[in-house]
């Protein structure tokens, strides 16, 4: 496996001795370590009940309690230091009863560092076309049996406090992040009531910590009073929700923007949902702290490989002679053992390929967030940015929302 040489934030040992504070337990401690002077970036470590977590950080997914294609070890020699699970799934199968008999998925899983989990609403309005919401709760048919069954913000906690991830998220109402008109305002209300149902329904506060979502569509006024509503609540961090979802770059960007600029400063932030990398950079660059998403090992199952220019879909017949490694200057095991020419022969074809595919991706991905956070520990994150845009771009021909959202930052890639 990849000898990681990135730092990596281990100290599980500690970390629950860490976050005792006055004799009680602190399920989230949040210490921002260094701040760019020009952007809003920062690095932090967070301190959770499972695992230290350096931040910016990446969190790959796992869906089933496994993350496609890689072993819990694999992960954290990949310096992994947080991945996510999903909540409907692993509410469906195995369920809460089995969850909870095996320790939580920690146990259940072998994973011995820091988990989150979503809440289950936003899988079950994009995977069921039956989800119906009302004030009580998400209604659904079971796809096993047809049954109908409600999600309520309180049952969602009931199976996140039974996985037993170190931060949950709050039940959201969730709306399509292009849509406009008076839904987004109830949804965006709506949630924060859930909100105050989840913190009442929550049994181990002392080891979980419940994330709010900030929700309010496109809409500026929305998205204001949403952070100001949630931000009353007494809690450990937050989300920045409702987009990724096929809403203009210019409206992606400036939603993340007015969001971190009211957040609170001390308090970790995660926007959910994205994980390109120039989506990275340049939320990093707004002030983002954690981030999740499937794309990276998603798009290894379909045979492409990330590299700083973009991506190689090993499909194509160009490699099929190619004996160089996907990435001459990556350090992961594939690169260093495998060439294009023999993952083209392989992929998509042997599950192995996928698995090639998927080291490298999340090698890529932690690398990416390392780099990130070198860069603003040591003042160079706008050379870094200008650097990694200029790779990405080589003709400077940089698209317009890039540009937009790095000159609010005071990183002007064009004079
Ligand atoms: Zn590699």
């Amino acid at each position: 496996m990849a000898a990681a040489k990135l730092t990596s934030g281990s100290i599980s040992p500690n970390a629950l001795k860490a976050t005792m504070l006055d004799g009680k337990q602190k399920p989230l401690m949040f210490e921002i370590i260094s701040e760019c002077r020009t952007t809003k970036a920062r690095t932090g470590k967070m301190t959770l009940v499972h695992h230290q977590v350096d931040t910016p950080v990446f969190m790959p997914v796992g869906t089933q309690g496994t993350l496609k294609g890689l072993l819990p070890q694999q992960l954290e020699k990949l310096n992994c230091q947080i991945i996510l699970g999903n909540t409907y799934h692993l509410g469906t199968r195995p369920g809460a009863e089995i969850l909870r008999k095996a320790g939580g998925l920690h146990k259940f899983m072998n994973w011995k560092r820091a988990l989150l989990t979503d809440s289950g609403g936003f899988q079950m309005v994009s995977l069921l076309h039956l989800a119906e919401i009302t004030e009580e709760g998400v209604q659904f048919k079971s796809p096993y049996d047809g049954s109908e069954c409600m999600l309520t913000p309180e049952h969602s906690i009931e199976i996140q406090n039974a996985i037993g991830a170190d931060i949950v998220m709050q039940l959201d109402d969730v709306v399509k992040s292009t849509l406009t008109g008076p839904r987004v305002e109830e949804a965006m209300q709506r949630t924060t009531r859930w909100l105050d149902r989840c913190l009442a329904a929550h049994k181990r506060p002392n080891e979980q910590s419940i994330f709010p979502i900030v929700q309010g569509g496109l809409n500026d006024e929305l998205r204001m009073t949403s952070v100001k509503l949630q931000s009353q609540r007494e809690v450990n961090g937050f989300a920045v929700g409702g987009l990724s979802g096929g809403e203009s770059k210019d409206d992606f960007w400036r939603m993340v923007h007015l969001s971190t600029n009211v957040l609170p400063k001390n308090k970790p932030r995660y926007l959910m949902g994205v994980g390109f990398a120039v989506d990275l950079v340049v939320c990093c660059a707004l002030g983002i702290d954690m981030y999740d998403c499937v794309f990276p090992t998603r798009t290894a199952r379909f045979g492409c490989a990330l590299v700083r220019t973009g991506q190689l879909n090993l499909r194509q017949k160009i490699y099929q002679h190619d004996q160089k490694p996907i990435d001459e200057s990556c350090e992961c095991t594939t690169c260093k053992t495998y060439t294009r020419s023999y993952l083209h022969h392989i992929v998509t074809v042997e599950t192995v390929a996928c698995h090639l595919l998927s080291v490298h991706n999340i090698y890529f991905q932690m690398k990416l967030m390392n780099d990130i956070r070198t860069s603003i520990n040591t003042q160079t994150f706008p050379e870094f940015v200008k650097e990694y845009m200029l790779n990405l771009y080589p003709d400077e021909n940089y698209p317009t929302w890039i540009l937009n959202a790095l000159n609010e930052v005071n990183i002007h890639l064009k004079p």
